[in-house]
């Protein structure tokens, strides 16, 4: 039965929205050129854009930002920060950072050189940008299972542990700084990684004299997920998991925007105190002092306490059988969706959904745009916009395998009647979809052209009038 948890919390403090207007949806639409990142947030109902820096605080965060020592160094919500990330990761050396990003740019600026690999399970992207910055090659090893969006198994995220020991046996130790591993494994859909596929993953890369490095933007998620689905971890608690996980790496990156349940911030950690007195270095010039690091204290201490928070049964159990009843719902309404669901988020295949418009005419962002026309709700294009690209040698367009609409859901934020409004839409689309018209890309930006790329409407039977 979907949506039968109910929110592990009330409401204390509301944020209103509105539904704007027909004709004002379809203004913002004309002028933001079918882009919605284009579009004023306040012109939005249901914003499912992303789950980064979105969620909603507790009463004890809030509480805690009134708690913030500004003070610039040695503030008490420094040693807060300090006690979370030594108490629930384990590791004694740390710098906060203001989001995951720049984790990953210190870490990577320190250890990355021209052709060196650094395997993952899947990069994510801003991780993949701060390796191939430094001329390295960020190499993706997920296991076939985690690439082929029918395939159902209970930890798409593992690693192909067969591949890694051959990248190993056939480059030079000196050419693989580190390793990494992404919980759950956001660009293949949020899906999360096995206790067992960490643990061998890791005795790999110490039989290589590899350094192991998570990137732990979703570890609470992961962690009940392995708690959920994994034989004989049933009987132990999530922070025990959260625990056993991060005692067998060597460091990791982390944004708290995601499982920090913050709206910035996050740091970078590792066992080796030496690289992190190198970094510290380089975080008083980019960031700012070690023990901020880009955040004021209060945002520390936001950071702290949610970083305690996230890790609650209750609030794991309701958020992550949100997100897949949220997706059942959409399954039973037949509408083509990424199984099993992920942690964070739902994907609609938008290429079998809108089967009319061929990829050359953009199907996922077809979808966003009706979604937003149907009811107000922003979802992101992860398909051919975001992807394709002109073939330098041919100029012919390459276009992705898959064309996808995310709907990531927020932490703490939505109600299950506000994703049960976000299905009504969708069905409404369902019910016509010849309705959704092709797009052409009309201006394009030479990078991250998603960002920026403006579009105009195809209408069937051209010079016939009025679109249906
Ligand atoms: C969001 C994210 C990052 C980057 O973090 P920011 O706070 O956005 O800079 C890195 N890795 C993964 C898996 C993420 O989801």
């Amino acid at each position: 039965m979907p949506f039968h948890l109910p929110e592990p919390w009330r409401v204390k403090v509301v944020e209103p929205i509105s539904l704007p207007t027909e004709k004002e949806r379809e203004e913002r639409l004309q002028k933001a050129g079918f882009n919605l990142f284009d579009v004023p947030a306040e012109a939005v109902f249901i914003d499912l854009l992303t789950d980064s820096g979105t969620s909603a605080m507790s009463d004890n965060q809030w509480a805690g930002l009134m708690r913030g020592d500004e003070s610039y160094a040695g503030a008490r919500n420094y040693y807060h920060f300090e006690a979370a990330v030594t108490e629930i990761f384990g590791f004694s050396h740390f710098v906060p950072v203001h989001q995951g990003r720049v984790a990953e740019n210190l870490l990577f600026s320190t250890l990355v050189q021209p052709d060196m690999i650094v395997p993952n399970n899947n990069h994510f992207d801003t991780t993949r940008a701060n390796i191939e910055i430094h001329r390295g090659l960020a190499v993706d090893l997920v296991i076939p299972e985690g690439r082929d969006p029918a395939a159902e198994h209970p930890f798409k995220g593992n690693i192909d542990l067969e591949r890694v020991r051959r990248l190993f046996e056939e480059t030079p130790r000196s050419r693989i700084p580190l390793a990494m591993l992404t919980l759950t494994n956001n660009s293949g859909g949020g899906q999360p990684v096995s206790l067992a596929n960490i643990r061998a993953y890791s005795e790999l890369c110490r039989e290589f004299g590899i350094p192991f490095y998570i990137d732990a933007c979703r570890f609470a998620e992961n962690a009940f997920f392995i708690q959920q689905r994994e034989p004989g971890q049933q009987e132990k608690s999530i922070p025990q998991i959260v625990r056993e996980i991060f005692d067998l790496a060597d460091g990791c990156t982390m944004s708290a925007k995601k499982d920090g349940l913050a709206n910035m911030g996050g740091f970078l950690a590792s066992r080796d105190d030496e690289l992190i007195e190198t970094i510290k270095q380089r975080l008083i010039l980019i960031e700012g002092f070690p023990t901020y690091g880009g955040l004021a204290g209060r945002d520390l201490e936001a950071v702290a306490r949610g970083l305690w928070e996230v890790m609650d049964p209750e609030y794991l159990r309701f958020r992550v059988s949100q997100v897949g009843a949220f997706g059942e719902r959409m399954a039973e309404l037949g509408i083509p969706i990424i199984q099993p669901v992920g942690g964070h988020a739902v994907y609609i295949d938008a290429r079998s959904f809108l089967s009319h418009i061929p990829q050359s005419e953009f199907p996922a962002q077809a979808l966003v745009v009706a979604l937003y026309r149907g009811g107000g709700v922003r979802g992101v294009e992860v398909g051919s916009v975001m992807f394709g690209r002109k073939d330098p040698e041919t100029g012919e367009d390459v276009y992705p395998e898959l064309d996808l609409v995310r709907l990531a859901v927020p932490r703490r934020v939505y109600t299950n009647t506000h994703l049960r409004y976000v299905c009504d839409v969708l069905e409404v689309i369902r019910d016509e979809p010849e309705r959704v018209k092709g797009l052409n890309m009309v201006y394009e930006a030479p990078v991250l052209r998603h960002f920026t790329a403006r579009f105009e409407e195809i209408e069937v039977g051209v010079g016939v009038g009025q679109p249906s």
